[in-house]
């Protein structure tokens, strides 16, 4: 602790990302990046945004970009609100629109800069468990409170949350903001955008950093009713008026425009689960239902620190979280290539014989 740090920096405890190793040739299956790499028309993209207009600002309404995605959902690019990463769309969302006197709701077991963002602002939350089977209950969340918020699929656990559910929240909670996180929802689960219509209290939120494969682009989105959006863009326009470069405007809209290569892709990590999940169960583990790009198993008789101990021996990184306990047997896997599944499968038949 420095005599230089702001009392709120003292009081902060920072989320830990996954570990981005520096070592080459690792099976990596622990941040739950696109195995398939970013449309080949965003590459493009790319590539002819270097040049003599990189000393200009770029457009700080991001006109362009939020058009594409207007038109990619079937909505108007008032609805539309984009950042520099969900996580960012997230941190706004949770100053602009989820602070308030009563405590914002999510699971206990969910993603976990949720509470990270909720001590850097000051707001009051309260975790709501989840079933014995690891699943969302709406009727758990049928208190007062200042806002609601879970991923759905809901993330470590990849389990979706069926939209009907999500409509029955919406019909009874109208006084706060209720954000669903799609960070995976291309994956398999059902998307709630046709509600937003109905329900000017739904904020869906999104990044192409999964199922578009540009985590390194850092371009996020959040979808919702006029209203909702402004408060986003207020609280940017008090931070920072330019959080896309000129490379994530056009690479998003170009990635966001080449639909055939993102459904081709999507597709084939949807498969390769499918294939990944019998696997896993054949070997002794317990699988989770998963709409998303990762699988979330404990094996029967191994231990979950020990399994990733002996993964990462082989080169093989995965996800464990030690916290909560609840969770501490189980490996977070994501869905990589068949090659890369096959690695793994092999590397744990070894251990486990
Ligand atoms: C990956 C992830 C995000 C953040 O995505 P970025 O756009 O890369 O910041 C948000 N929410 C959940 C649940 C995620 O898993």
């Amino acid at each position: 602790m420095s005599r230089f740090w702001s009392e709120v920096v003292q009081g902060l405890t920072p989320y830990v990302p996954g570990e981005q190793p520096k070592l080459a040739n690792l099976v990596k299956l622990n941040t739950n990046e696109n195995p398939y790499g970013p449309s080949p028309r965003a590459l493009a993209a790319l590539r002819a945004e270097v040049g003599d207009t990189l000393r200009l600002y770029p457009d700080p309404n991001c006109d362009s970009l939020r058009q594409s995605i207007a038109a990619f959902h079937k909505l108007k690019p008032a609805q539309v609100f984009v950042s520099n990463g969900s996580d960012e769309v997230l941190a706004h969302t949770f100053l602009g629109l989820l602070k308030h006197d009563q405590p914002v709701l999510f699971p206990d077991i969910t993603y976990s800069f949720y509470p990270v963002y909720c001590r850097l602002y000051g707001i009051a939350y309260k975790q709501v468990p989840l079933s014995e089977s690891f699943e969302i209950r709406i009727d758990d969340y049928l208190m007062p409170n200042g806002g609601i918020i879970f991923p759905n699929p809901n993330a470590p656990t990849g389990r979706p949350l069926a939209l009907s559910e999500v409509e029955r929240l919406l019909r009874a909670n109208t006084g706060s903001v209720v954000v669903v996180d799609e960070a995976y929802v291309d994956f398999g689960a059902e998307p709630a955008v046709g509600l937003i219509e109905r329900h000017p209290q739904l904020l869906i939120v999104r990044t192409l950093s999964k199922s578009h494969s540009l985590a390194g682009l850092r371009v996020g989105y959040a979808l919702g009713d006029a209203d909702l959006i402004e408060a986003l863009r207020r609280v940017k326009d008090s931070f920072n008026s330019y959080p896309l470069d000129r490379f994530a405007l056009a690479g998003a809209a170009a990635a966001i425009e080449d639909r055939a290569y993102f459904e081709r892709t999507c597709a084939r990590v949807i498969a390769t689960r499918t294939r990944l999940a019998g696997d896993l169960a054949s070997l002794g583990f317990d699988v989770l239902p998963s709409a998303a790009n990762f699988i979330f198993a404990k094996h029967g008789k191994q231990g979950g620190t020990e399994l990733a101990a002996s993964l990462r021996e082989r080169g093989i990184i995965v996800r464990h979280f030690t916290n909560p306990p609840r969770i501490a047997q189980f490996l977070r896997i994501t869905v990589g290539t068949d090659a890369q599944c096959e690695v793994l499968i092999t590397a744990l038949r070894a251990i486990l014989a």
